[in-house]
């Protein structure tokens, strides 16, 4: 028992840590009229464009080649947020150009839209060398233009792509294996989570699922 509740404070203490690294309380409020997701802000993308400029608010600027803004619909009811740029997209300023990136719109495909009705973008705008893992601060630094991104475009739906933006979109650190194929909540938008692209091509077993996640957008888009 003693163990069981040492393991759970253990467990809250990570979780405290990750919400206070991740700044939540900082997070931007400004024109999010989530609970009306009708509404969009009176700002539009390219101002906040505009505002990210030639960003140099944190270290990746240091090594990347271009700021992958995101791209699509300024109006769409579906959004795909996903990890960060790899070598492909920090070369051409686009998201989801390599081969994950091919997969990604296969699925966008298989919702019965293209890559122009939907928005694509991710959780921080600048490659992480080599392709690692975005830290911590670096998704904290970069997570209020994302928000705002969301604030003007108010999808209906965002379809969560792997770990990093399930986490930290639905401000949890629990596992994609256990928060994917569920419908969650931000602020009046629907959050699915599921498998990244780049985990399906080294896991192709795995897109049985990402189907059923899809299915579930189609019927949530109606
Ligand atoms: S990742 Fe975001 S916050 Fe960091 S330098 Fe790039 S645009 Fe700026």
């Amino acid at each position: 028992m003693d163990e069981n509740i040492n393991e759970l404070i253990s467990d809250l203490k990570t979780y405290l840590e990750y919400l206070k690294g991740m700044g939540i309380d900082t997070l931007p409020a400004s024109g999010m009229k989530a609970d009306e997701p009708g509404q969009s802000t009176m700002i539009t993308l390219e101002e906040v464009r505009k505002e990210l400029g030639d960003c140099k608010r944190w270290k990746l600027h240091r090594t990347r080649k271009t700021i992958v803004f995101g791209e699509g619909n300024e109006k769409a009811t579906l959004m795909f947020i996903g990890e960060g740029p790899g070598y492909d997209e920090d070369v051409q300023g686009r998201p989801f150009v390599g081969k994950a990136g091919q997969l990604l719109t296969k699925i966008i495909q298989s919702v019965n839209l293209s890559r122009e009705e939907v928005y694509i973008a991710n959780i921080i705008k600048c490659r992480p060398p080599q392709n690692r893992n975005p830290e911590l601060d670096e998704i904290q630094n970069c997570h209020p233009f994302l928000m705002k991104q969301i604030s003007v475009i108010q999808p209906k739906i965002i379809c969560a792509l792997g770990t990093f933006s399930a986490q930290t979109l639905l401000k949890t650190d629990t596992k994609i294996t256990a928060l994917r194929g569920k419908l969650y909540d931000l602020e009046g938008i629907k959050v699915i989570p599921t498998y990244h692209p780049a985990f399906l091509l080294r896991n192709p077993e795995r897109k049985r699922e990402v189907w059923e996640d899809m299915k579930k957008i189609v019927e949530l888009l109606g």
